[in-house]
């Protein structure tokens, strides 16, 4: 297991959000995730949501005290001045925290656990209904926003959609796969064949990570 499945993100000392540590090379990922896209969705894209989430909590220090994962799962705890940026930028840090421990290289991404695989042949049918469901779901997203595979308030799982950097986790549901089809995470290699972009995505899911936050989200749920 590595130290990116971090289930909660905290500040650091400084009391700032920051970008977790890649535990990847940016090529790792390639041929199905280009080198340069990795680095400028990592370095760039996901450092400017923890940059614009620290300038937006500087009006309300006491909540960096919540992981950004607290923060987005009730948004009632936020003023309301700085809710949007919060729900864009705290969720765009939550989001990508997530998607960079999802993804790893073909072949070193384990499986789903049985638990795991009776549940979605339970949810969905077949492993393979399972794919064609977040595959279709995903590609059909308009504009930017996410695919997810989601754990729900009843320990249901459910393939959902966000808009923007909207988290399910502001839905109540427990996110466990993310796909990120906003244009800057696949553009440069797939200009507009997100549907190659979206089936590629499936060859480099991190198993080993998604069974870690299937058990947690199970033990959450039932308290
Ligand atoms: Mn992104």
């Amino acid at each position: 297991m590595t130290t990116m499945t971090t289930l909660n993100h905290t500040t650091n000392e400084k009391g700032e959000f920051y970008l977790p540590k890649l535990e990847y090379a940016y090529d790792a990922l390639e041929p199905y995730i280009d080198a340069q896209t990795m680095e400028l969705h990592y370095s760039k894209h996901h450092q400017t949501y923890i940059t614009k989430l620290n300038a937006a909590l500087e009006s309300a220090p006491e909540l960096k005290k919540l992981s950004v994962e607290e923060l987005v799962s009730d948004l009632s705890k936020v003023p309301e001045s700085i809710q949007g940026a919060v729900r864009n930028h705290g969720g765009g840090h939550a989001n990508h925290c997530l998607f960079w421990s999802v993804i790893f290289s073909e072949g070193k991404g384990g499986k789903p656990s049985q638990t795991l695989h009776s549940e979605i042949d339970r949810a969905f049918g077949t492993y393979d209904a399972f794919v064609e469901k977040l595959n279709t779901a995903t590609v059909g997203v308009f504009g930017s926003g996410w695919g997810w595979l989601s754990l729900d308030k009843s320990g249901k799982l459910i393939v959902e959609t966000t808009p923007n950097q909207d988290s399910p986790l502001t839905r109540s549901n427990i996110p466990l796969i993310g796909i990120d089809v906003w244009e800057h995470a696949y553009y440069l290699k797939y200009q507009n064949k997100r549907p190659d972009y979206v089936s590629n995505f499936f060859k480099v899911i991190n198993w080993n990570d998604v069974n870690y936050r299937y058990e947690a989200a199970l033990k959450q749920i039932k308290g």
